[in-house]
């Protein structure tokens, strides 16, 4: 009989078809086999908890620079949390300046995350303005495919980055030529900061002007234009961070149009509304582009997760401290708020236990779902082959949320004080335990960065 190098005994494995209560066997870093009675040189007692595939977040922002300030959490910090909430694999951003090579912000953003990361780690390419109106940065996007780097980051907001419709077409006809993907951040970018400028000089500096001044309605139009850009241009599209209805009609709306368009949410839109945080008395502290909504949004963003309206929860983990976000207009507010630790235990506890949606409807969204539109071959399923990258989920274990508790940076979070039921006690990441009983194991470097496959490989 063969004696695998570990088997984690007893759980309830969460499998692609359904649940199962079997034995996950392990050799090296891979996943060797599902059974019952399997023999291993270790053996994990998981008795009581959920196996499942660890997860993957396709959207993070660790050390990312912005106008002279700097995300608060590293590559080191951001993946100790991301692993002690039960993700294993994350992907951030190259974001190449004026006249650098894509190669070359690659090669410098890997050399910032490499021996750091305590999980894997991929890159999304951004292509900026600068780069998307000259055919020879364009003319490097398939050496980027080649390289791992298959999908391209675009905007359709923020003045030095937002794409106007005929960047966008040529930056998708690029990518899609490659067999790359594009994700988009969409909202109306001009008009937005129009109104922006507006609100601030009628002396409307409060946070909820934050959302006023971007309404949901132009959201949904970024959306729409997009999806026809992508669908023209022959490229696959993923709109990153949908918070409200509207964006999530227009996303259902282009895929009955036969247009190859996913979405995602993020646990701050689900869980946080503009009126409760921005209008409270720390309002500043959640300014996210795009905003949080209304209660109404929720709702719909909770029915389009259960029913395939959506595809998948990052969380754009992008965090600041409270003396940076503490500023005179919501103008001047860095955007971006942390989640990185609890994507997996908030999504549990408020959608699985609240009856949003199902066991593997959970895992699909935050594991299975991302690693395939993001390319990751061999991430987000327990199946023979695949990554050894497992959480041991215990679905009894109760935790109030704290920034005292969590392994994120910032001294703060949007999540404090949430009662939440389920709680990762022990991940492996290809075979080694990284997170024993809730205590990090790991150590800087036990991640790497993973070649994501475009269309031609998959
Ligand atoms: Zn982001």
């Amino acid at each position: 009989m063969h004696v695998y190098d570990t088997v984690i005994s007893g759980g309830c494995l969460i499998l692609p078809g359904g649940l199962a209560h079997a034995d996950l066997a392990l050799d090296g870093p891979s996943i060797a086999a599902i059974g019952h009675g399997l023999a291993g040189t270790r053996t994990i007692d998981a008795g009581g908890c959920y196996v499942l595939p660890g997860g993957v977040d396709p959207h993070v922002h660790l050390q990312l620079a912005l106008g002279g300030l700097v995300s608060t959490d590293s590559f080191a910090s951001g993946t100790i949390a991301a692993a002690c909430g039960g993700t294993t694999t994350v992907v951030d951003f190259a974001d190449p300046q004026p006249g650098q090579s894509l190669a070359d912000a690659l090669a410098v953003r890997r050399s910032e995350a490499d021996g750091q990361v305590a999980v894997d780690y991929g890159l999304h390419m951004t292509i900026p303005t600068w780069h998307a109106q000259t055919p020879e940065r364009l003319a490097e996007v398939p050496a980027l495919v080649d390289a791992g780097c298959a999908t391209f980051k675009l905007y359709q907001a923020y003045a030095r980055m937002e794409l106007d419709d005929v960047a966008l077409y040529r930056a998708m006809a690029a990518v899609a030529q490659a067999g790359g993907r594009v994700v988009l951040h969409s909202e109306t970018g001009p008009l937005l900061e129009h109104l922006r400028g507006q609100a601030v000089a009628a002396g409307h500096i409060g946070a909820i002007w934050h959302e006023r001044t971007r309404p949901a309605r132009l959201e949904a139009t970024a959306i729409h234009r997009a999806a026809e850009i992508a669908h023209l241009a022959g490229c696959p599209v993923h709109i990153f961070h949908v918070g409200c209805a509207e964006g999530v009609a227009e996303i259902v709306a282009a895929r009955a149009r036969g247009i190859d368009i996913t979405g995602e949410s993020c646990p701050h839109y689900l869980l946080l509304t503009a009126d409760e945080q921005l209008g409270g008395v720390d309002g500043n502290l959640y300014i996210c582009a795009p905003p949080l909504r209304a209660a109404e949004d929720q709702s719909a963003l909770w029915r389009a997760l259960a029913a395939n309206g959506l595809d998948l929860i990052s969380t754009d983990h992008c965090p600041w401290t409270r003396s940076e976000k503490s500023q005179h207009s919501f103008a001047q507010v860095p955007g971006g708020v942390p989640g990185i630790e609890a994507r997996l235990s908030l999504i549990h506890h408020f959608g699985v236990n609240r009856g949003h949606i199902s066991l593997p409807r959970w895992v699909e969204l935050c594991a299975t779902a991302p690693a395939r539109r993001m390319g990751l071959a061999r991430k987000g399923a327990l199946l023979p082959g695949y990554d050894g990258d497992v959480v041991i989920f215990d679905p009894q274990r109760q935790k109030t949320i704290s920034p005292d508790t969590l392994h994120e940076a910032a001294d703060w979070t949007p999540f404090a004080g949430l009662a939440v039921t389920g709680w990762p006690r022990t991940v492996l990441l290809r075979g080694q335990v990284i997170v024993e009983n809730e205590k990090y194991v790991g150590a800087p470097g036990d991640g790497r960065f993973i070649r994501r496959g475009g269309k031609r490989q998959a």
